[in-house]
């Protein structure tokens, strides 16, 4: 084609209401009621086709454990070598595409789930990972279609960084694909990373093996059938699920591993970044690492800010999805004088809150992930209760007989290093530390150097000198830092998400800096009128 094409501008998927009476609330039921019937088979993805192996593992609602709704095909050795031949068989072709064709893929897969397959993802995720409506539609629909139209505009952007002119030179730059295959391993608890980090490096012309989380499988397999009606071609993604231990080590021990896109825990991660450094005779290139990983996430209020709002944002922050978004509110700080009149109404409206079955459209919070994670929040809950360090002010009831339900539960720490203080619990659990009013500065002292981890953190405060003094002492505690508003939420495009310290490397997922980490720069100087002469004119003796 001659032309230069253009992206067309983004902006942000509106997030529809589903408040009764709409059509998007007829249209996610009757999604809901459908899926809710079925019994997906799910088999790997490898070069375009379907394969199933016949080992297979259940996939559950989680807050109603007994329902199987889809069975999973776990690949063997032999599968994982298929899908990396696949990626690289692939990668010729994809890597060479005119940019505005593989753009062209992402614009429309965004289009698809705008429309008719909204409804697909929406539910899958709500039923597979117990989402309510709301946190299912930020998720997997908007954050999305958000990635794939954001991220085409951001390629656009990055092929059009070209270098400075020369007389007779013409300088270029070109954004080459990795050399090799990435491999994009994604956690179960927001649909949309799943897609970003397999749909991420392929926008930018490399080809992708990805392993998706067991307890994701539904919604992300739906992700990959998108890209498939988007026109994805065979090869270029490669979805595959099993022993994520044995994937790991047969693609971290393959010399043309190029890159790993993670989001998921500190622990896991470093385990990753230790076998690559092991292996790194083996590979062709310096692979890349890009890892989202765990947090510790605070809040800290002082004397002078409205408690109103500090309250709207422990519940919203603290408790939506069940308290397992990476960003959740984990620990808050809070002054004595606030808490006098804070306490009472955010027990209350914490002990208010709704939780059950998703597909109940009045309920506020759902059940937790597995059973692996109740039993892990439930003994953090155990010990506050029969600790002398920490009091349960209100939740800490857990029924695993149905599905996994933890109720919303706030903890009082008696001293700010009690262990529900420190950990990364990825539940429903807040705990508090109240301090004295005077105490503030050395309270921020404490909120840096408390958690390994610094991503995302929130300041409530009026006096602009105070603010000033939390954004400067917690300047490396949070790579998303809130004023004013919970530390959850954020919007792609509007606040770049990441964090740094123990987690992850802060390559803001979704933006300019995570893409620049998926290409490969080539400098290009063409002389149109070469040297014929090697001498230089000092050298003449006159
Ligand atoms: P997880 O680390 O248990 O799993 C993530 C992925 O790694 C999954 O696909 C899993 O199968 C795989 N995995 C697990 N153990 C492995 C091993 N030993 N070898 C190879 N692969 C392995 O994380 P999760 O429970 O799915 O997600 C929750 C975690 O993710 C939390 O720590 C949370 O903070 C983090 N998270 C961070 C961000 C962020 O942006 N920083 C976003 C979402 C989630």
């Amino acid at each position: 084609m001659n032309g230069i094409a253009s992206i067309p501008t983004p902006i942000n998927e509106s997030v529809l209401s589903y408040a009764p009476g709409t059509s998007e609330r007829a249209a996610l039921k009757s999604e809901l009621q459908r899926q809710s019937q079925m019994v997906v088979d799910i088999p790997l993805i490898i070069g375009g086709e379907e394969i199933r192996t016949g080992d297979t593992f259940d996939v559950v609602m989680p807050h109603a454990h007994s329902h199987v709704i889809a069975r999973a095909h776990r690949a063997g050795p032999e599968e994982i070598q298929r899908a990396v031949e696949a990626a690289a068989t692939a990668h010729h072709d994809w890597s060479t595409m005119p940019w505005e064709d593989r753009a062209a893929i992402f614009l429309k897969a965004a289009d698809l789930l705008a429309g008719p397959w909204r409804q697909v993802l929406n539910a899958s995720t709500m039923l597979g990972q117990s989402k309510t409506a709301y946190q299912a539609e930020i998720d997997a629909a908007c954050e999305i279609i958000d990635f794939f139209r954001f991220g085409a505009h951001f390629t656009q952007q990055i092929y059009g960084i070209q270098p400075l002119p020369a007389p007779g030179v013409w300088n270029r730059s070109e954004y080459r694909a990795l050399e090799g295959f990435v491999y994009a391993i994604s956690p179960f608890n927001f649909t949309a990373i799943g897609a970003n980090l397999a749909g991420t490096p392929a926008m930018l012309g490399n080809t992708v093996v990805w392993k998706p989380a067991h307890s994701a499988m539904l919604s992300n397999y739906y992700v990959m059938k998108l890209f498939e009606a988007a026109g994805m071609p065979p090869g270029v993604i490669n979805f595959v699920s099993g022993d994520a231990p044995q994937i790991t080590d047969i693609l971290l021990s393959r010399s043309d591993f190029t890159g790993i896109h993670f989001t998921g825990s500190t622990g896991v991660f470093n385990s990753f970044w230790k076998k690559i450094g092991a292996n790194m005779s083996t590979y062709k290139s310096y692979p890349r690492i890009v890892g989202e990983t765990g947090g510790k996430n605070f809040i800290i209020a002082h004397p002078d800010s409205d408690w109103h709002a500090v309250k709207t944002a422990i519940v919203r922050g603290a408790f939506e999805y069940q308290g397992q978004k990476c960003s959740a509110a984990s620990r808050a700080y809070i002054s004595a004088s606030m808490w006098a009149e804070l306490e009472g109404p955010l027990v209350e409206e914490v002990g208010s809150l709704t939780m059950g079955d998703p597909r109940d459209f009045t309920n506020f919070v759902s059940a937790v992930i597995d059973q692996k994670a109740y039993d892990s929040i439930k003994s953090y809950i155990d010990a506050a209760q029969a600790s002398d360090d920490a009091d349960v002010l209100v939740g800490g009831e857990c029924d695993d007989s149905e599905g996994w339900f933890v109720r919303p539960t706030l903890i009082r720490a008696n001293k700010p290093d009690y262990i529900s203080m420190c950990d990364e619990i990825f539940g429903p659990v807040l705990t508090i530390f109240v301090y004295d009013d005077a105490d503030w500065a050395e309270t921020l002292t404490l909120v840096d150097q408390t958690s390994p981890y610094a991503l995302t953190g929130a300041v409530f405060a009026r006096d602009r000198n105070v603010i000033r003094e939390a954004m400067d002492a917690l300047r490396n505690a949070a790579g998303n830092f809130y004023i004013n508003d919970r530390p959850t939420g954020a919007v792609l495009g509007q606040q770049p998400f990441g964090g740094a310290r123990g987690s992850g490397t802060n390559d803001k997922a979704g933006s300019m800096l995570n893409l620049l980490r998926w290409v490969s720069a080539r400098s290009i100087k063409e002389t149109f009128v070469s040297d014929t002469d090697y001498t230089y004119p000092f050298m003449d003796e006159k």
